[in-house]
């Protein structure tokens, strides 16, 4: 923990009242030192292991920007797996609850589309999906990227480990040039690093390699 408490960053006070409740009471390292330049609005490459809160770091910066009366898709967050991809869902809408009336949804591969396409005609604020199963969405015209401010690529490392990495081109190529792009990783191998050239404008690089 990094001891600097979230009432010092210009966040909104339902969610500061939100983070009380679920008894977060400081920040975590990586918190601490990529929220500045997320609620900032720069882009951010964060680097931090597993269990340091990566999820709340680009959790926050997405639901702070986020406004729900507009009820477009306004963030994408990119998760390698379908398990990953519902414990970032399940975080955010943890994160959420004092926002009256948001919409995340999730988009992964292996399990029924048809659901899905439903979901999606009703609309959502926030989308968390596997890369191969929200291009189909992208393709098929049912998913519109237009209105999205926030992309976060969560796990990148992994991303590209399992081969997603045209897929996660496909994407970028439908989404807003002006956006803020944020990419999470465990490592940061060379690929990574082309990757984040390619994706990410004059980014912010975080590195957490103690967790206290
Ligand atoms: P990562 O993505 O870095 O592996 P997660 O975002 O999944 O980590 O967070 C790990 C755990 O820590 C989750 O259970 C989350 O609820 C909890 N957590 C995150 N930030 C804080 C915080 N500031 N204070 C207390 N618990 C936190
Ligand atoms: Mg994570």
């Amino acid at each position: 923990m990094s001891n600097t408490p979230f009432s010092s960053l210009n966040l909104p006070d339902a969610l500061v009242s939100n983070l009380t409740d679920l008894g977060y009471s400081s920040m975590t390292e990586i918190q601490a030192q990529a929220l500045p330049a997320i609620l900032a609005g720069q882009d951010v490459i964060g680097q931090a292991k597993t269990g340091s809160g990566k999820t709340a770091a680009f959790g926050l910066g997405l639901l702070a920007k986020l406004d729900v009366k507009y009820f477009r898709v306004q963030s994408l967050v990119l998760c390698p797996t379908r398990e990953l991809a519902d414990q970032v869902a399940s975080e955010l809408r943890k994160l959420a609850r004092s926002i009256h009336n948001i919409k995340i949804l999730t988009l992964c591969g292996g399990v029924p589309i048809g659901p899905q396409i439903g979901s999606l005609e009703h609309g959502a604020h926030i989308i968390v999906g596997t890369p191969g199963r929200v291009i189909d969405h992208l393709d098929k015209g049912r998913l519109n990227l237009d209105d999205l401010t926030t992309l976060v690529l969560d796990e990148a490392d992994r991303m590209l480990e399992m081969g997603f990495s045209a897929d996660l081109d496909a994407v970028i190529a439908k989404a807003p040039a002006a956006r803020q792009t944020l990419l999470f990783s465990a490592t940061y191998p060379s690929a990574i690093a082309s990757l984040s050239e390619r994706l990410l404008r004059t980014p912010v690089r975080v590195t957490v390699e103690q967790q206290h």
